[in-house]
């Protein structure tokens, strides 16, 4: 019995089947076959449309200094900077991020360090921030270089781009198997309208990746952990950037338009209502609850598998703002032979025997 590599050896070849064309695989397939890998994208549905659709979608590259997906928050919004002189159109806003918790830390009361990306401001420059604000908090953390995309959008600009360096993409065409040969090396993936080889299968397939790995012996630590996206009527510029505070993430996305992460629909709503002026007519218009794909400890699994050669598994949270700078990297791995350094806590081998009998996490 090997133990999982924590990196991945030279590659074998570089065509590639990327299985989820979520915003993570989307990213993952545009970016190796910009590298100049021969690409097979496979989703069982449409581009974005997995929990990508009901995503808050901020690239919230601030404030977060500890854990292996730190440094990868760090140079998210620089590496979607990058994407959008990339992909003309990526449906990227910057706003900038307000955030504060009236009950922690409200007037008088002192103000948090700020994080990596972050500043404290003073009340008056809140306001400044959101005109429409009834009342500025005593303080706020400001992350001006914060943004947030429309995650459909952007995972299919992402798709349209791999097929634009020369990408294969088969929509609707779940898949079944991942493929072995006699030696137990992953070939290729299955799905009912025909085999697709490769020297690499990426499972890139959200909370589908446990299922899609375990048939190989390989157990994924991942699991469905439940947010809920809310959706409000409003009206016009209510709402400047992204605002957070202890009751929703919020943010305007078309004139009458505002979408949240809450935990309660009601208390967010209601929330809304009082912390903004103009928001008394605010209406709810649906909650869906999305299944995000949470590794074990938090941090995000990406690399070889070590017991299977052929396979690579990329599954993150948060991935859309993970995706601009992990698709870059892994597309450096599986195509320029490279051991990316800033994907060394990522590795499935930190779990110990990552499959196969291994131990539970
Ligand atoms: C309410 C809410 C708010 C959120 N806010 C944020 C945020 O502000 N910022 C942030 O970064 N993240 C946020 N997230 C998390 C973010 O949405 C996820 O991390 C991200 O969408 C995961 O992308 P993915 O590509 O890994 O998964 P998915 O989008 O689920 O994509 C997986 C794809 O695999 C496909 N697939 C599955 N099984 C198969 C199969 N057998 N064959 C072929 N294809 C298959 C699916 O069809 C799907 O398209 C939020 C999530 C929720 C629910």
């Amino acid at each position: 019995m090997t133990t999982s590599r924590e990196v991945p050896g030279p590659p074998a070849g570089t065509d590639l089947v990327v299985v989820g064309a979520g915003i993570a695989g989307a990213s993952i397939a545009y970016h190796a076959a910009r590298a100049g890998a021969s690409v097979t994208l496979l989703d069982a549905g449409r581009a974005g449309g997995g929990v990508t659709a009901d995503s808050f979608a901020w690239i919230g590259s601030s404030g977060v200094s500890t854990g292996a997906g730190a440094g990868l928050r760090v140079a998210a919004t620089e590496e979607y900077h990058r994407l959008e002189a990339e992909l003309p159109g990526l449906p990227v806003t910057w706003s900038g991020s307000l955030r504060w918790s009236a009950g922690a830390w409200g007037a008088g009361e002192s103000a948090p360090e700020p994080g990596p990306g972050q500043e404290i401001v003073d009340a008056a420059t809140a306001a400044r921030r959101e005109p429409n604000l009834r009342q500025a908090p005593g303080w706020a953390l400001w992350a001006p270089g914060d943004g947030a995309v429309d995650p459909v959008g952007t995972a299919e600009r992402l798709v349209a781009g791999a097929r634009e360096h020369g990408a294969r993409v088969h929509l609707g065409s779940p898949v079944v198997a991942v493929r072995q040969d006699g030696a137990g090396r992953a070939v290729g993936a299955e799905t009912a309208a025909g085999f697709h080889p490769a020297a690499t299968v990426v499972l890139a397939a959200g909370t589908a990746t446990k299922a899609l790995a375990a048939p190989l012996g390989v157990r994924v630590p991942v699991e469905a952990s439940p947010a809920t996206l809310l959706r409000f009527r409003a009206p016009a510029g209510l709402v400047r950037g992204v605002v957070s505070t202890q009751d929703f993430d919020l943010r305007q996305v078309s004139a009458d338009r505002l979408i949240a992460a809450a935990d309660s629909p009601e208390r967010a709503l209601a929330a809304v209502r009082s912390t903004f002026r103009g928001a008394e007519g605010v209406e709810l218009i649906s909650a869906r609850v999305g299944a995000r794909p949470m590794p074990a400890d938090g941090d995000p699994i990406i690399g070889s598998v070590g017991e299977v050669p052929g396979l690579y598994v990329a599954v993150m949270h948060p991935a859309v703002t993970l995706a601009a700078v992990v698709g870059r990297l892994v597309a450096r791995e599986l195509v320029d032979g490279v051991v990316e350094a800033a994907l060394a806590g990522c590795r499935p081998g930190r779990f110990g025997r990552f499959g196969r009998g291994g131990p539970e996490a």
